[in-house]
């Protein structure tokens, strides 16, 4: 197994290296830290969760090194990389990251975002940075206001480039490469590559090598799991999972702000606490929100992809998909940001009838089906307690559960599994009609067949998995 000193980096970034516990390189750390080093141009197709930080921080930081220097003029620390990022909250932690990796060498580094009083930030920036981490509308604010100059750039990273394109920054990302000296060392990093994607990459980078951590491979210590649900019944669900499994770092993905907004409520109103983080948010209050989720003193962050974007908490247990994305790739995006560097995660969905088709995409994108796992009292098809009329028995839930020999990695983990809810109401919310059935109350039920053809998920054969005592 390489090293990183195989890799050839510096005694000082080893030692940095050493103490956070990075023991190893990561597979695009092996593959673009020598090249890196060499100053050559990488295309990079990698998401977050890779260690993709690292492969481009590093060799940027060792090439760095002969300009390190303790002096305090700020003639001395000129701006000479550059590393831009889609959100601030990339931004931040690719800068925390950053200052981590330089804390044994005299290099300056400061972030920049949108958001926040640009005042703050230009005493910093005449002291003297080396390494810029920054959103590129920000930091067209502070070449507009001369707070910051470009002209002694020798590396750019473009980090999550197809975000920066989704979020329209093509313009602002030309303008800013015209700013920047020609000779350089460029680094992009994109985990989908569309036309504009591929076009930018030709006209940024110099003869790059691509270099490919496998996209649509989700990190192997990620156990993902399914639970089919009526759409109505969702909030209900997750709030049950969260209480009756006691999950703590929550992570969960919705698809609009509001509905973002709604479920951090509903859950609060459920005694859970929750925040909720989307683009109409303040950066303050995205900030806040992130570092009470990070210390765990709030165990739900509910988020929408953008703003969630490059997230990284260290050791993230859970991810839930409360809405699957309607792009595979998100769904990779998302759960990558669990089992993170060898850390046990888990990655929960919960998926309706009509979002079969999302699920469809992404099990062909990650190359497997994902065990669906009916949670006894939340049986698709039925949005509350229904009027059933024939049922088969629900299985004891004491009875040994079968072997499952196809997902050997959950076994191991021994994670509690979901339990029938409790009577009494996990919301308040006013459309919620009953709250799940007992395990008592439920073999008299019967079950009504759904009166419309359902996808063929709903109708599968699947077993109601029985809860672990
Ligand atoms: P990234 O994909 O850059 O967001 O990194 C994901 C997470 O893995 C971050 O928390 C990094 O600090 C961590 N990490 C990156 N490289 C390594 C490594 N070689 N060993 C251990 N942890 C790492």
């Amino acid at each position: 197994m390489t090293t990183f000193a195989e890799l050839g980096l510096a005694p000082d970034i080893l030692r940095a290296l050493d103490e956070m516990g990075y023991a190893t390189p990561t597979p695009i750390q092996e593959q673009v830290i020598p090249l890196a080093l060499k100053g050559g141009d990488i295309l990079g197709a990698a998401q977050t969760g890779t260690g993709k930080t690292a492969a481009f921080a590093l060799p940027l930081i060792q090439r760095l090194l002969p300009f390190a220097n303790s002096g305090t003029s700020p003639a001395k620390h000129p701006i000479r990389a550059l590393i831009l990022t889609p959100t601030r909250e990339l931004a931040i932690q690719v800068e925390e990251s950053v200052k981590a990796y330089t804390r044994h060498v005299p290099l300056r580094s400061l972030v920049v975002y949108g958001g926040v009083n640009i005042n703050t930030q230009i005493p910093i920036l005449k002291t003297g940075i080396e390494i810029l981490v920054a959103t590129p509308g920000r930091l067209l604010d502070h070449v507009q206001n001369k707070t910051l100059m470009l002209n002694q750039v020798n590396t750019l990273v473009l980090d999550e480039a197809d975000r920066m394109l989704d979020m329209g920054f093509m313009p602002d990302l030309k303008r800013i490469v015209a700013l920047l000296p020609t000779q350089r060392v460029n680094m992009m990093f994109s985990a989908t590559f569309p036309e504009e994607i591929r076009k930018l990459a030709d006209s940024i980078l110099n003869t790059p090598t691509f270099i490919e951590v496998a996209r649509n491979e989700t990190a192997v210590t990620v156990t993902q799991v399914m639970h089919p649900v009526h759409h109505e019944r969702k909030r209900q669900l997750l709030a049950h999972l969260i209480k009756s499994r006691d999950l703590r770092q929550v992570l969960v993905f919705t698809g609009t702000k509001l509905g973002c907004n709604r479920l951090a409520n509903e859950l609060n109103k459920a005694g859970i606490h929750a925040d909720a983080i989307h683009g109409d948010k303040t950066q303050q209050e995205r900030i806040k929100a992130l570092d009470a989720f990070k210390a765990g003193t709030m165990r739900v962050l509910v988020a929408t992809d953008v703003a969630a974007r490059g997230i990284d908490i260290e050791a993230l247990p859970y991810v839930v998909n409360y809405d699957l994305p309607h792009n595979a790739e998100d769904y990779v995006h998302r759960i990558g940001r669990t089992g993170r560097a060898g850390a046990l995660g888990e990655a929960i969905s919960l998926v309706s009838e009509s979002e079969t088709r999302y699920l469809k995409d992404i099990e062909k994108l990650i190359g497997s089906p994902l065990e669906p796992v009916i949670v006894p009292g939340f049986e698709p098809g039925a949005a509350d307690v229904p009027a059933y009329e024939s049922r088969p028995p629900r299985p004891d839930r004491h009875a040994e559960r079968p072997e499952r020999l196809d997902r050997p990695e959950r076994r191991e983990r021994s994670a509690p599994r979901p339990r029938p809810a409790p009577r009494d109401a996990l919301f308040d919310a006013p459309y919620e009609q009953s709250s799940a059935p007992s395990v008592a109350s439920a073999p008299t039920l019967v079950r009504q067949p759904p009166k419309k053809q359902v996808a063929a998920l709903f109708r599968s054969p699947v077993k109601p998995d029985t809860a672990e005592s």
